[in-house]
Order: C-alpha cells, then sequence, then structure tokens
C-alpha cells in the first residue's frame, strides 16, 4: 500500500503513538516496537505487502471489517488475534493460533502500557439486523494511558452513555446510514462521548454521500477537534 497517511501523537510520558488510515474501517498502529491492525479487510486494500501484525482486532465479522486473507496475509503464529465470537467461529485452524475472545464489557491488558476494553457496537432496534446488542465489539485501545476508541458499527445508541467517563482521548465514529450513523447522529454521537479529536470513519461505501463538511461545521466550538482523513 502506498501514500498512506499517518498522524503522530505522544503519549503523558513521552512514548509515540502512530496511527495511520488505511481505508473505511481500516487503521493501523504503532506503538512502541509492537504493529496493531485493526479491521484489516481485503475486500477494501491489498494487505499482501504489509508489514505482519503483533495484534490484530477485529470489531465483527462483516465483510468491510474481516475477512481470512487479510488475516492470512498479515498474521504470523506470534499474532495476536482479538475478536469477537462471531469472528473466532470463521476461522478456521483455530487451535494454532493465539485467539482472544472478548465480549462487550471485558478488558485485556497486554503489558508493555498497552491495553484495551471491549464495548458495546450496535443499532437501534429498527436496524438491528445489520447489527444486533452484544453481538459486535467496539475497542477502547490505551497506549500508555492515551485511550483511543474504534467504534466499529454503531448508531448513537444509548450505551455510549457510559463512555464520557471513559475519558476517550481520539474517536474513531463510523458516519455512513443505514449500517451506521448519519451525520446528525454522529455529531450528537461525538457531543455525548467528548472525545479530544473526532475522526470520522466508515463512511461511504453506501449511495448517500456522507456530508463531512456539514459534519465539521455541526461541531465548530464544541471543543471537539474534528480531523478529516481519507476513510471512504
Ligand atoms: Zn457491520
Ligand atoms: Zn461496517
Amino acid at each position: 500500500m502506498k501514500n498512506l497517511v499517518t498522524d503522530t501523537f505522544e503519549t503523558a510520558s513521552g512514548k509515540k503513538l502512530e496511527i495511520t488510515f488505511i481505508v473505511h474501517a481500516s487503521l493501523k498502529f504503532r506503538f512502541g516496537d509492537r504493529v496493531i491492525y485493526v479491521d484489516p479487510a481485503s475486500s477494501l486494500a491489498d494487505y499482501s505487502d504489509c508489514e505482519k501484525a503483533d495484534f490484530i482486532f477485529f470489531t465483527h465479522h462483516h465483510s468491510d471489517h474481516f475477512d481470512l486473507k487479510a488475516l492470512e496475509d498479515l498474521a504470523t503464529e506470534d499474532t495476536t488475534i482479538v475478536c469477537t465470537k462471531t469472528v473466532a467461529g470463521e476461522i478456521p485452524d483455530r487451535d494454532d493460533r493465539d485467539i482472544e475472545i472478548m465480549q462487550n464489557g471485558d478488558s485485556l491488558n497486554f503489558r508493555k502500557g498497552f491495553s484495551v476494553e471491549a464495548v458495546p457496537a450496535y443499532n437501534y432496534v429498527s436496524r438491528e439486523h445489520f447489527h444486533p446488542a452484544g453481538r459486535d465489539n467496539g475497542y477502547i485501545l490505551s497506549f500508555d494511558g492515551l485511550k483511543v476508541y474504534v467504534a466499529g458499527d454503531l448508531e448513537d445508541v444509548p450505551a455510549i452513555h457510559n463512555l464520557p467517563e471513559k475519558n476517550i482521548d481520539i474517536a474513531f465514529l463510523p458516519v455512513n446510514q443505514p449500517f451506521t450513523m448519519t451525520v446528525r447522529q454522529a455529531v450528537n454521537a461525538a457531543k455525548i462521548i467528548k472525545p479530544k479529536i473526532f475522526y470520522p470513519y466508515h463512511y461511504g461505501q453506501v449511495e448517500e454521500v456522507t456530508d463531512l463538511q456539514q459534519l465539521c461545521a455541526d461541531l465548530e466550538g464544541s471543543g471537539i477537534e474534528v480531523r478529516l482523513r481519507e476513510m471512504p
């Protein structure tokens, strides 16, 4: 993959975190000597020439978030795969893999300053056939205390009211109806969650074009910094 944009952050104790924006719901993090991918999907990008993963997180099993080719391209026998029960059920030769199944509310500590909490990702009842409550995960990744929330596919559902207390620094929230949120919902969700930085992601892939300029305008003066990157 060429010409990918990377943003760099510094944690409170001076450690470096890099976030690379791959496509749609797919992100790469570098923290210390660890390479971490979230939702690599070969239907949207080619991972065959990418750096191998120390960790791969899958929010759920949909083809814009998970497939076996991306997993095989990135995983070695030392890779830790963190996923839902549904995703784990689609991985063959599971006994040969280091798979950590997480449910909403679970936490894991990977040491060296890196930990994660799984949080709910679901739709309102009218669209719950896409993402029913309790099945899929969002992840709050903590890098030396710097908290990055990767929401997966969700709406501004009641569960997000539990997120302000998590003190999220950086939030990736999805903006494409009918699967996730309208611009109005995403603005509402951001105002509830109150991250310092909000990256809209997981837009496109549907007929309606996400109006990112409107989203920026609606969050002006909110104290939330919106950063636009190419994540169609
Ligand atoms: Zn989905
Ligand atoms: Zn999706």
